[in-house]
């Protein structure tokens, strides 16, 4: 089995969000399965650096993908086995800003050719004329900018190799107008409904979830509820008409990069059997955060994209409520100006209870992760989330609300749940404030027990939350798309 995964972000080469988080780490997963008898190669294209933090990279083909010229380079996912072959065209890729939008967060008003020409060149990939000597026989494509591969391969180079499409986000479509189609060497008798047209625009998401052979998504629960109006961004007539050939698979953690017993970004470490350096951690967090170093006062910690999907603007309004109960709260993330804004001001109103860090910073991440004390995430849609895994494998139980994968991977506490040992974290009755700040004062009562709050911390660190049982089904999913007539 020889598979080329197509993706747009990768860790720990470039990440956005969670799609860079299981690129980085799937392929690896696969890799090191038993029964996996074959390959898997990461095709991503070689944004600004890139190409110098790859291992060894060198240039082994180049290739005319939509009239640009391109070359392929090789090297290795750095601590891993995984090749990744980054195409190289400076024009389109090599940019300050970030993979979809320059330094101001505008989206490059090219992407549909960015990302037309990353998914033409994994096409171009498939066929007997490759320039490489390796030849996939199952293409792993991820999200709208590598939708349209699908499409290439079925209607321009009527390979013989499968393709897979999965869905990390529907809220994200790319859709262009439909000026974009002779750039991108679509066919005009395919620009339809039956077809990648979608309301007169070109929409690489839907052509992904037209033209693929087989259909993921990364939870079992957001794989019914995109075929729903409330959850399918306008697709989920196609969804529902795709049902039988979509499979919803739960993302995984790396447990080398998420790991509190060996996690290079803590000042100590600490498991399951041992949870104690949690306590120094939390102490040096608030520290260095400017917080008050009260290990009382309940810490509560966030990392997100600053977005609407995300539900933090329900945090902002109860933060006086918390801070007068003894709550603290430290929030790092990046996103929507005026919601970064309303943060900032209430770090100003509570100094010594709020802190507010905006943009995009790893080692902080791992430490709010590792020293609050619970994990705050209100989503209105969660595809997966991986931050409540993260929060489950840190003993920092998470408070999420009952959506997507968040529904599939945390288990609401209370008498019942405790006494059979699944209590996980806490689940929100509705997408509210008022039902966050019951959900909070709920946790925070737990919290203050501490003989329990430890099992509660047990179940969620002893949940098998690494990629081996979902790399297991993805290696089902590969198996019956390369068998499928
Ligand atoms: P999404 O992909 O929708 O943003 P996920 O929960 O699936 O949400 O994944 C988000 C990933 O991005 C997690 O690894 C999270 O820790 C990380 N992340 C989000 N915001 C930040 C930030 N400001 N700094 C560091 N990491 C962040």
């Amino acid at each position: 089995m020889q598979v080329l995964f197509v993706t747009s972000e990768a860790f720990p080469l470039i990440k956005t969000g969670g799609l860079a988080d299981v690129s980085g780490a799937l392929p690896k997963a696969m890799k090191s399965l038993a029964e996996f008898n074959g390959d898997i190669k990461i095709l991503i294209p070689a944004y600004r650096g890139l190409l110098d933090q790859l291992i060894d990279a060198k240039p082994i083909a180049s290739i005319q993908a939509l009239k640009q010229s391109c070359i392929l380079f090789s090297g290795q996912l750095p601590d891993s086995d995984v090749e990744v072959i980054a195409i190289q065209n400076d024009s389109l890729y090599d940019r300050i800003g970030g993979p979809y939008t320059d330094e101001n967060g505008n989206d490059w008003s090219d992407n549909a050719l960015r990302f037309g020409v990353l998914s033409r060149v994994a096409s171009l990939l498939t066929r007997l004329d490759s320039p490489l000597p390796w030849q996939p026989d199952l293409v792993h494509c991820n999200d709208w900018q590598t939708g349209l591969t699908p499409a290439y391969m079925k209607l321009l180079d009527q390979v013989s190799a499968k393709s897979i499409f999965s869905v990390h986000n529907m809220a994200y479509q790319g859709n262009f107008n439909s000026d974009v189609m002779s750039q991108l060497e679509l066919p005009l008798a395919h620009f339809k409904i039956n077809g990648f047209e979608f309301y007169h625009q070109v929409s690489f998401m839907k052509a992904g979830l037209f033209y693929a052979d087989q259909l993921s998504t990364v939870s079992p629960t957001y794989a019914n509820e995109i075929q729903t109006e409330s959850y399918g961004f306008g697709l989920q007539g196609l969804l529902k008409l795709r049902s039988l050939d979509l499979t919803g698979i739960l993302n995984g953690i790396d447990t080398q990069a998420w790991n509190p017993s060996i996690d290079p970004h803590l000042i100590k470490h600490y498991s399951s059997k041992n949870i104690r350096g949690k306590k120094g951690i939390k102490k040096d967090l608030q520290r260095k955060l400017g917080l008050n170093a009260d290990e009382n006062a309940p810490l509560l910690g966030v990392v997100s994209r600053l977005a609407y999907q995300k539900g933090l603007d329900l945090l902002a309004p109860i933060i006086p409520q918390l801070v007068a109960e003894g709550c603290q709260i430290a929030i790092l993330g990046s996103g929507e100006k005026a919601l970064e804004n309303t943060f900032l001001q209430l770090q100003q109103q509570y100094p010594d209870a709020i802190s507010v860090t905006i943009g995009y910073n790893e080692p902080i991440s791992h430490a709010i992760m590792a020293g609050a004390d619970l994990f705050i995430m209100p989503s209105r849609f969660e595809p997966c989330g991986l931050n409540q895994l993260y929060g489950l494998a840190y003993g920092t139980p998470p408070i999420v609300s009952a959506t997507g994968g968040l529904v599939d991977s945390v288990r609401d506490t209370n008498t019942d749940s405790i006494k059979h040992h699944t209590a996980t974290g806490f689940v929100l009755k509705d997408i509210t404030d008022a039902s966050l700040l019951e959900t909070i004062q709920t946790a925070i009562t737990y919290w203050q027990d501490k003989k329990t709050w430890r099992k509660i911390q047990n179940n969620g660190m002893k949940t098998e939350v690494s990629w081996l049982s979902s790399a297991h089904l993805y290696l089902q999913l590969y198996q019956k798309t390369i068998s499928s007539a």
